[in-house]
């Protein structure tokens, strides 16, 4: 099951951290806060470094409802 990924739009400050490490999961939009653009884009670690990479912690990420990063 795919993970899902919750970004905490408020928090984000646009850092692009997330994008870096997983680029085809997440992007920034037009106003530079982060969106998930596919939830399985890229390997799990990898999506899983770009939440536990985030400066400001805005991105959950969740399997079966338990969070895992
Ligand atoms: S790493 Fe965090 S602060 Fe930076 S763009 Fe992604 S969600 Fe926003």
């Amino acid at each position: 099951m795919a993970l899902e990924i919750r970004i905490d739009r408020d928090t984000c400050m646009g850092s692009g951290n997330c994008s870096f490490w997983a680029p085809h999961t997440f992007d920034l939009d037009e106003d530079g806060v982060a969106v998930v653009i596919d939830p399985a884009g890229d390997p799990e670690d990898k999506i899983i470094l770009a939440a536990q990479g985030c400066p400001t912690q805005a991105i959950r990420v969740l399997r079966d409802g338990e969070p895992v990063a």
